[in-house]
């Protein structure tokens, strides 16, 4: 009987051993290959909102202030507006699907990685495998965008691919995603990044 209960507390021991390793080693939101991100860092960034996007301004706004308080603790971010697109990090459009090599019917948005003499770095609508100047996000225009696809498309700007984890803000469909601001492995993969 003794040694019953001496199992009993070593494979309990065990399980909180995995769960502490699962939650602070591996709980990390995928990155880019090479983990590719904006070439300047994002301490000092700044973010544009295209005339065709400004009736997403507020939704906009509100996804910068997740990414710079995600409330996970501190992390690097910090975006200003500014009201040109020279030299920015983060220009958001809205786009016509019919007009854009990605969008179609059902894609919601998608990121695009630039270098600083304006040639894109992947194809469009993958991510980048080169260090970056800088994103535009092109909103689809035939939705009605959420700002938790906004913090989404954010979250590829910075560095972020897709993650299988559907408490992850980078879960890569809207029915799938469970969450709708930046969660904790986003936040720490941030860190990751730019630290
Ligand atoms: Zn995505």
């Amino acid at each position: 009987m003794k040694k019953y209960v001496n199992k009993m507390i070593l494979s309990m021991f065990a399980l909180v051993i995995g769960a502490f390793i699962s939650t602070n080693v591996f709980a990390m939101t995928p990155t880019w290959p090479n983990d590719a991100k904006f070439d300047r860092g994002v301490s000092n960034a700044y973010y544009y909102v295209d005339g065709t996007a400004t009736s997403y301004t507020s939704r906009i706004n509100a996804a910068v202030d997740n990414w710079v308080d995600t409330g996970w603790g501190w992390n690097p971010i910090y975006l200003y507006p500014v009201a040109s697109n020279y030299a920015t990090h983060i220009d958001f459009y809205v786009s016509n699907y019919q007009q854009d090599a990605v969008l179609d019917n059902y894609t919601l948005a998608y990121a695009g990685f630039w270098d600083i003499n304006s040639n894109r770095l992947s194809p469009a609508g993958y991510g980048p495998s080169v260090d970056y100047f800088y994103t535009e996000v092109k909103m689809n225009e035939i939705f009605d965008i959420q700002t938790s696809t906004i913090i989404h498309e954010m979250g590829h700007c910075f560095g972020l691919a897709h993650s299988t984890d559907h408490y992850s803000i980078m879960y890569p469909t809207l029915e799938g995603t469970y969450v709708t601001t930046v969660q904790k492995a986003d936040h720490d993969t941030i860190n990751y990044l730019y630290n």
